[in-house]
């Protein structure tokens, strides 16, 4: 379809997304049983329409998927009847409701972006000025338990073909070390581990458990202290033998600067249920560009369609070196068509349809709460 002006935004469907774990989710911040996601369909008057996802937790975002509902019904009442391709405006007029709520902002501005990437006849990455030059080598994630399950747990992902291993941490510091000395022990040398202690630490915590894990050869360590910590983060990113990366310290671009003018971490890990979408995202890898440093990309508790979403920002920067896209593998339903494939038990690859190339199954959809704005 060609690109037209006279595009109008005519109803939104909002969904609540309801899936189960295979096992609990455990990390420092607290454990998740299942997943509960919020997709919004955007429709126009052109047969052409967008979706979007949203993860919202709780203890992560202040974010729930009720208050995402009820948040998506203002924001759709605010867009239908505008263009969606003027993204900037429609943007920033969500904005305007409420200075929070970035999970369920997220939806929308994944939307926004199907439906102009449609509009476009490109695949999202591209419509992004992006290449699909990069393989996206996962990580998959090992989470809070005894030293020795732990170890089993990442023994068996590498037996599967996994290449790359993050593990979870933040709750009892002392036997923190003894958990990556158990896995290293058994999974060898060669895999790289990268550590996620999710605001778990306070300094002095950090600071024992990054030097006593020194030896094991970690690659990086997310958010080892409160997000709002940025003294304590610029302390240990100045003294700490392992890389840090921000995690939940970084939401949007203005935390992004706050981070860089005080030296507070060596990485930014980018989530859209973070940054708002994105639109956001690019703003941080604006800033990420031009402070030299490298992100990852991460996600919350996404089906495949926010998954696929995130792999096609991942092609448009080059400051983007880790994916962290592994949040679809907790789930015991894949109600996704279309989206990205995943390949060698280790790698995604993009759909090259135009959007983002996925969608949910309706079968699916049609079993879950939802709710149409039509005005
Ligand atoms: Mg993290």
């Amino acid at each position: 379809m060609s690109t037209s002006n006279e595009i109008k935004i005519t109803h939104i469907d909002i969904y609540k997304l309801n899936i189960e774990l295979h096992e609990p989710f455990v990390i420092a911040v607290g454990t998740q049983w299942d997943s509960k996601c919020i997709a919004v369909k955007i429709h126009t008057d052109k047969e052409i329409s967008g979706v979007g996802e949203a993860s919202p937790i709780l203890v992560l975002q202040g974010e729930t998927q009720e208050t995402s509902f009820e948040m998506a019904k203002i924001f759709s009442k605010i867009l239908i009847g505008k263009n969606p391709l003027e993204i900037e405006k429609r943007i920033n007029e969500i904005n305007a409701v409420t200075p929070w709520n970035y999970a369920i902002k997220s939806a929308f501005d994944m939307a926004l972006y199907d439906i102009a990437s449609k509009c476009a006849g490109m695949p999202l990455y591209k419509f992004l000025g992006g290449c699909n030059d990069k393989q996206l080598i996962i990580d998959k994630t090992v989470t809070i338990n005894t030293p020795e399950i732990m170890a089993e747990k990442a023994k068996k992902l590498v037996d599967e073909g996994i290449t790359e291993i993050k593990v979870k941490l933040g709750r009892k510091p002392a036997e923190d070390i003894n958990r990556i000395k158990a896995i290293r022990e058994k999974i060898g040398n060669e895999i790289p581990i990268k550590i996620d202690a999710n605001q778990g630490w306070i300094l002095s915590d950090a600071m024992m458990v990054l030097n006593g894990i020194e030896q094991y050869n970690v690659e990086y360590a997310e958010q080892p202290l409160h997000k709002d910590d940025i003294q304590g983060m610029a302390k240990i990113t100045a003294s700490s033998p392992i890389p840090i990366m921000a995690d939940e310290s970084v939401f949007d671009h203005r935390d992004a600067i706050r981070l860089v003018k005080n030296d507070a971490c060596d990485f930014f890990n980018i989530k859209l249920s973070k940054s708002g979408g994105i639109f956001n995202a690019l703003k941080i890898l604006a800033i990420a560009e031009a402070s030299d440093i490298k992100c990852q990309v991460g996600c919350m508790m996404e089906t495949r369609v926010g998954l696929t979403a995130l792999s096609h920002l991942a092609m448009a920067s080059r400051m983007i070196v880790y994916y962290d896209i592994d949040s679809n593998f907790l789930l015991t339903e894949d109600p996704v068509i279309g989206g990205i494939k995943f390949v060698e038990n280790k790698r995604w690859i993009l759909p090259e349809a135009s959007g983002i190339g996925a969608d949910f199954d309706p079968d699916f959809l049609d079993k879950m709460e939802m709710t149409t704005v039509k005005s």
